[in-house]
């Protein structure tokens, strides 16, 4: 029977604690000022295109209001009633889309662009560029979709 003497002596040796910084964030998930600069860009353009569609949806809205009076055709008043009613629903998608980029410039200037509101990881990159409104990673908007 060999007996194995071997004891080895523990002295209380404190390890010595790297400072290690971590670093999750990949090269392509770090925005540079310029594609920071142009994807604010963007946003504001569509600001500006939007703001334009609902000031001309309200114009006529506001036009099919005041044409509206009595005597009319009740199948024309229908699809007075029908226009207006979508009218009304593009509105509010271009008001919200609107609002939505106002929260992306805002998250820019924040310094907070680019992070998922879920799970705070990287958005990535080529999902902002297609989606600048994002607010969300994939993997965090497939699990919302899916509630
Ligand atoms: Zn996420």
């Amino acid at each position: 029977m060999a007996t194995r003497a071997a004891k080895s002596a523990i002295t209380g040796n404190a390890v010595t604690e790297g400072s290690v910084t971590e670093n999750s964030v990949t090269t392509t998930d770090i925005w540079s000022a310029d594609e920071l600069a142009e994807a604010r860009e963007r946003l504001l353009a569509e600001i500006d295109e939007l703001h334009t569609e609902i000031l001309r949806a309200e114009t006529e809205l506001a036009a099919g209001n005041a044409s509206e009076g009595a005597g009319d055709d009740p199948a024309d008043a229908g699809a007075k009633t029908y226009e207006r009613e979508r009218e009304i629903a593009l509105t509010l998608n271009a008001r919200d889309v609107l609002a939505q980029n106002e929260r992306a410039i805002a998250r820019i200037d924040a310094g907070t662009y680019g992070v998922c509101e879920s799970c705070q990881r990287p958005i990535g990159k080529e999902r902002l560029q297609a989606f600048p409104r994002a607010t969300l990673c994939v993997a965090c908007k497939q699990r919302e979709e899916r509630r």
